[in-house]
């Protein structure tokens, strides 16, 4: 979810001023329009089952202040996005006949090209509100490369911020037959998931594996393989997936989490049978890696999961 977004973004030619004033003014310019919400951070305007993109004449005729960021061109033509306020986005989906939808629900609800440009958009957008003001020198950033770098104003300092990414690792952890899932006290009763957390400056992705599983679950980790990788722009992670074998089961829950334990395969099918276990909602990389795991068990947890809704 939200990765390979098939988008051609231009990362060195963004930076040509002369480029980049051809681009705007390209007829095929589309935007993504970002509705600023205290909520969900941001949410896109929809129409149907796809993202309601204005044309540049609508950008024109209904946002002409509004400074645009560039996306990429996905061979239909330029790509852009711009963020609006809660009023005036929410006026303009008035005007335009249309609803708005966050991102979670995107990745559930629309087609991976619009869910992943809408991720891609929303982490721009995340980075451009927090760069506003150097944090060597205090003074104002400007925006340059067309949204995607921010240069300090005074020339005396003039260093250069870029959108940041913060890599998390996220595991499944497997002891003979079984894997380690973990909850917190927020969840709601029944929901449990793969263990994860920010990877720390001088660690290695295998290092921040094995320092998060011993913290939060005391459990050691022995082997442990890169699985695959999902942006998570809530607001600015890269999710970074591990498999990994456990070198001992004994648990002792750390502070971050409710509760620590190991399911086998048949539990896992049993809990969702019955209603007493939920796992991760389809836009996750822990339900992937849940389901991968799974799979090297003979179970499909997709199919599993709408049987159960077949049933009900
Ligand atoms: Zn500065």
């Amino acid at each position: 979810m939200f990765a390979g977004l098939a988008l051609d973004r231009h990362a060195e030619q963004r930076e040509d001023a002369a480029w980049a004033l051809a681009q705007a003014a390209d007829p095929r310019s589309r935007y993504l329009v970002l509705r600023e919400d205290a909520r969900d951070g941001y949410r896109a305007l929809v129409a149907g089952a796809g993202l309601r993109l204005l044309g540049s004449v609508e950008q024109r005729a209904l946002l002409p202040q509004a400074a645009a960021t560039y996306l990429g061109e996905d061979g239909a033509g330029p790509l852009f996005s711009i963020q609006v306020d809660a009023a005036a986005g929410a006026a303009l989906a008035r005007e335009l006949a249309v609803d708005d939808l966050d991102l979670r629900g995107a990745g559930l609800r629309l087609p991976g090209f619009d869910s992943g440009l809408f991720a891609y958009a929303r982490a721009l957008a995340h980075w451009q509100s927090r760069a506003r003001w150097c944090g060597a020198c205090g003074a104002r950033l400007e925006l340059l490369a067309l949204g995607h770098r921010a240069r300090c104003s005074n020339p005396a300092c003039g260093i250069d911020q870029f959108p940041r990414l913060d890599p998390a690792i996220i595991v499944i952890v497997g002891w003979q037959d079984r894997c380690l899932l973990g909850r917190q006290a927020s969840w709601q009763p029944g929901r449990w998931s793969t263990l994860a957390g920010f990877v720390e400056p001088g660690e290695s992705l295998e290092d921040a594996v094995r320092r998060e599983v011993h913290e939060e679950a005391g459990v050691r980790v022995g082997a442990c393989h890169y699985h695959s990788s999902q942006p998570w722009p809530f607001p600015a992670a890269l999710m970074l997936g591990f498999s990994a074998e456990a070198e001992d089961p004994a648990i002792r829950v750390g502070h971050e989490l409710a509760a620590a334990r190991w399911f086998s395969a048949g539990e896992l099918v049993d809990g969702l049978a019955d209603g007493s276990l939920s796992l991760p909602p389809r836009v996750s990389v822990s339900r992937a890696l849940i389901a991968h795991w799974l799979r090297g068990r003979g179970v499909e947890l997709d199919v599993l999961e709408s049987g159960h809704r077949a049933a009900d």
